[in-house]
């Protein structure tokens, strides 16, 4: 089974529920992981069950990132909000590089994570 994170950040999270809820049948096959806020909302605004790491600002883009680095992770949805400044842009950075130096399966966009995951 496939191990998937997904991550959106504030403004990008109503674009990510709808993604989810429309490629739910696929990612129902792979176990799911999340930080805070937006496993919180995929577990209780769609069918699917969402391991919630801690909230991204608060950690929970390094847990996913020590996970890459662990081998834990195959595939990393990450959508990144490109029109806001982060007190967190540190953490987005370091898990991005983890990613890609861990060659890591990456979508920031929808685009790109409809690639990954088909519907
Ligand atoms: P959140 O974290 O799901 O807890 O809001 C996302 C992020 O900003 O990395």
């Amino acid at each position: 089974m496939k191990n998937v994170a997904l991550v959106a950040h504030d403004k990008k999270k109503d674009q990510l529920i709808a993604w989810v809820k429309d490629h739910e049948a696929a990612l129902s096959a792979c176990t799911l992981y999340g930080t805070g806020t937006t496993g919180g909302r995929i577990n209780d605004e769609t069918g699917l069950s969402v391991t919630r790491l801690k909230s991204g600002p608060l950690g929970g883009d390094a847990q996913i990132g020590a996970m890459i680095a662990e081998g834990k992770l195959d595939t990393l949805i990450f959508f990144i909000d490109p029109l806001s400044a982060l007190p967190h842009d540190v953490d987005v950075k370091s898990l991005l590089r983890l990613a890609i130096l861990y060659d890591t399966a990456l979508a920031v966009n929808e685009a790109t994570a409809s690639r990954l995951i088909p519907a």
